[in-house]
């Protein structure tokens, strides 16, 4: 059924009042109530009309629905001119654009408070072992003065007179399409459809407030750098009934230190002195979370890599830990003393090499400078 304007329906102008709109129905339902017009179809066509007419002008939403679009077709929940689609409204979207949208769906009381984010530093030591943690996390709570509402002592903001609580005004303009029903935020409420004429003055009418919460927040073992604590609800608090925010933890794992993090392997470098290289030893060493014993094989070359296995880094959420990657540094003495530097010349005589004479113009010679 095509939907007839129920401004016209009624015989009310556009600006009627409810009352106006109230007397004008009651007038003609009774003209047209099917008691009093027993076995006129055509009068019951008519008192299903004329009721939905008022279905709509007496519900300040559907009203300005009708307002806005110049249907209620195809709108969920109306159980009078419901099915069909298309119509007005999707003309309305289709010149209007997105542009104009903004404007065109009445704001509603709840706001959902908005998504944090986070950003928590820690050690490799934290990835092996996991960690509970209390933070600090800056957030707006809801006003305990106004439990969230913005009107001082609580209670719900009052329906903008301005625009009936559609958030809506509309103007016709000439066109060259002829007369075309533009609408705008309303500038009483700014679109919201309510006015908050009392607001709470601990936090200015907005609901929230900022503040400092405590949350704990348990982080896995085996994190990486990016990864992310996803907490529902515990962002910032909505108003009027909106939903809380979430909070997102990221994660940055701090590579500070003597250890560099490879996925599960962990690389790190130890000094060892050419005479451990050549003959081999066992030395303790600072692992990421105890102390370890390295065995230096004997003619272990500079750059040589030794592998503690399991002594890495966990996966997520735990398990098999990956493997610690040393590399063997050899140091050469930068100086000798004459009694050192005797040795090594017969060291090189011993194994048959070529005994330097230490008088290299280029590195200043073997000797150290005495004392
Ligand atoms: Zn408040
Ligand atoms: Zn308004």
């Amino acid at each position: 059924m095509a939907q007839r304007d129920p401004y016209e329906v009624l015989g009310v102008s556009r600006s009627a009042s409810a009352d106006e709109i109230k007397s004008a129905y009651r007038r003609l339902a009774r003209k047209y109530h099917p008691d009093v017009n027993q076995g006129d179809p055509t009068s019951e066509e008519k008192f299903k009309e004329v009721s939905g007419a008022y279905e709509v002008l007496s519900d300040a939403d559907k009203r300005a629905r009708f307002d806005q679009f110049g249907t209620t077709e195809g709108m969920p929940q109306d159980p009078f001119f419901g099915g069909g689609s298309g119509g007005i409204g999707d003309l309305f979207d289709m010149f209007f654009g997105a542009s104009g949208g903004g404007q065109q769906r009445r704001r509603t009381l709840a706001q959902d408070g908005d998504d944090l984010r986070l950003d928590l530093t820690i050690s490799l030591l934290d990835v092996i072992n996991g960690l509970s943690k209390e933070v600090d996390v800056n957030r707006a709570s809801e006003c305990s003065d106004c439990s969230g509402s913005g009107v001082e002592g609580g209670g719900q903001p009052a329906q903008c007179a301005g625009c009936n609580g559609s958030g809506v005004v509309s103007a016709v303009r000439n066109t060259f399409l002829g007369q075309v029903r533009t609408q705008t935020a309303c500038p009483k409420c700014n679109g919201y459809g309510f006015v908050i004429t009392n607001p709470c003055r601990k936090c200015s009418g907005q609901g929230v407030r900022p503040s400092t919460d405590k949350v704990l927040i348990n982080i896995p073992q085996g994190v990486e750098t990016g990864s992310t604590i996803h907490m529902p609800g515990h962002g910032s608090d909505g108003v009027r009934g909106g939903r809380p925010g979430d909070l997102y933890v990221v994660l940055h794992v701090s590579e500070d230190g003597p250890f560099i993090r490879r996925g599960q392997h962990v690389l790190t470098g130890v000094d060892i002195t050419v005479s451990q290289a050549i003959l081999g030893d066992e030395m303790s060493i600072d692992g990421i979370d105890k102390e370890l014993t390295l065995e230096v094989p004997s003619g272990a070359q500079p750059g040589q890599q030794v592998i503690l296995k399991g002594e890495g880094l966990p996966p997520i959420h735990g398990g098999r830990r990956g493997d610690l990657v040393v590399e063997l540094n050899v140091t050469i003495p930068k100086k000798v003393s004459e009694a050192e530097a005797k040795l090594i010349r017969e060291f090189a005589e011993l194994r048959g090499e070529k005994v330097p004479d230490g008088k290299s113009s280029l590195f200043g010679g073997l000797f150290g400078k005495k004392k």
